[in-house]
């Protein structure tokens, strides 16, 4: 059969370990075969930043700028330990961080459902998506210790007008205190990006705050959020899509409750703890996707989990390895969607779609990685290993192979 033409050119971007095997795999087996596709490749790989003073990444999260559309393996984040068994000129920062500073991105994490293994929460049907803002609040805030009676107090200069003073607290004895801030623009750009992102998997919007108690800091946000949502209401009416502001508490409550199939937009602590409770609810990392969003609607898609390096040792030992490759696949449909999408071509978002369907046939017909055993009902008698689970997903694609006369 003929391949499948894309019509803009998708950004790749190769990474290290065990999910560098699994990429290769997946490129081979799924996507080369079906696609005609120009694949801006960089290689993200450690070795390959080294040698680049890590110059590769920036030019790939410049090139989903230009082309819209990206997606991106899991990679080392060096260490100390990573320098000295990759013989590394410094610990270059976290791609993942760099990148979503080049976009301005906020990241959506999003796990992939099927029949066989049911989430923690018994009413969780269809995805919880949140969104986290990635700046400020405690995790760029200044601390302090108090060791005697005092009185602490906030000081803004502006750089023209006069001094203003508020009261944190006057102390009658030992305490601590913290100062917190955020910036509109980081606020705005958030929004901006859980718009996009709401509006692109056609879900309803939640912003959750708590602005009873915080009257101006958590008020400011929801107040911010509200403009960004008035501005783009004629689309969010076109698209059926719904936005909502919660406090805090009742959105925790409301969400066990809830069948999913939503989008929640969090504060940056809430999210560092939301994301992991709902991920933990849903089941493994190795079924968790997650999307970087920019406010100007650029997407980059990767698996939530890291390079899976114990995995990668027994590989290098000569052993089978049993590593699920299901969320790097979905990083790939989920690119490969979003390219059919933005061109217009429904045969590419359809391939894409087929891709998911044979994933999510071998896993219910009990077609499985070994880490997903455990979670299911019933049990699969045994457990594939990395390539076999791949090749299995690649029989079921040839199978579903739409038949011309
Ligand atoms: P990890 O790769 O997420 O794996 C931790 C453990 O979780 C694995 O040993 C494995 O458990 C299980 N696991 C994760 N993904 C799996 C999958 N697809 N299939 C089966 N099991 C899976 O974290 P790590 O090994 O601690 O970190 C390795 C490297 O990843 C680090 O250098 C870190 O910097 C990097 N990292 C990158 C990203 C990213 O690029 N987005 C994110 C996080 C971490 P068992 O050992 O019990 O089988
Ligand atoms: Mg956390």
């Amino acid at each position: 059969m003929a391949k499948i033409k894309v019509k803009t050119p998708l950004v790749e971007m190769d990474g290290d370990e065990m999910t560098r095997i699994i990429w290769a795999m997946i490129k081979d087996k799924l996507i080369l075969p079906y696609l005609d596709i120009d694949l801006k490749y960089y290689d993200l790989g450690v070795t390959k930043r080294d040698q680049t003073d890590d110059k590769i990444t920036t030019d790939a999260g410049n090139a989903i700028k230009q082309y819209g559309v990206g997606v991106k393996c899991a990679t080392i984040t060096p260490d100390k330990e990573r320098i000295t068994e990759y013989k590394l000129k410094k610990a270059w920062p976290s791609p993942n961080g760099q990148i979503r500073s080049i976009l301005d991105g906020t990241v959506f994490r999003k796990p992939i459902l099927v029949k066989n293994i049911a989430p923690a929460v018994r009413n969780w049907k269809k995805p919880i998506m949140i969104g986290r803002h990635a700046y400020g609040d405690i995790y760029k805030a200044s601390e302090l210790v108090v060791d005697k009676p005092g009185k602490v107090e906030m000081v803004y200069t502006p750089q023209d007008g006069a001094e203003q003073r508020v009261i944190v607290h006057e102390f009658k004895g030992a305490g601590v205190v913290m100062g917190m801030h955020n910036t509109d623009k980081s606020i705005r750009s958030f929004a901006k990006a859980c718009i996009n992102y709401a509006l692109s998997e056609k879900v309803e919007l939640w912003f959750s705050a708590k602005d009873t108690i915080s009257k101006k800091y958590d008020a400011h946000f929801r107040a911010l959020f509200a403009e960004e949502v008035a501005a783009r209401q004629s689309e969010f009416d076109k698209a059926g899509v719904k936005y909502r502001y919660l406090l805090i508490d009742d959105a925790v409550a409301q969400i066990m409750k809830h069948e999913g199939g939503i989008m929640w937009a969090v504060k940056n602590y809430d999210g560092d703890v939301m994301s992991d409770m709902v991920a933990a609810g849903f089941g493994s990392l190795g079924m968790m996707t997650s999307v970087l969003v920019s406010p100007d609607g650029k997407f980059e898609y990767e698996a939530a989990h890291g390079t899976v390096k114990r995995h990668y040792y027994e590989h290098l030992k000569g052993n089978a390895t049993s590593t699920n490759s299901v969320a790097s696949i979905f990083a790939w449909t989920g690119a490969i969607k979003k390219r059919g999408e933005l061109d217009n071509t429904p045969d590419v978002t359809a391939f894409g779609d087929r891709i998911e369907k044979a994933v999510i046939s071998c896993i219910e017909s009990g077609i499985v990685t070994k880490d997903l055993v455990p979670l299911m009902d019933p049990k699969p008698a045994k457990h594939q290993t990395t390539e076999e689970f791949i090749d299995a997903v690649a029989l079921k694609l040839k199978q579903s192979e739409p038949v011309h006369a």
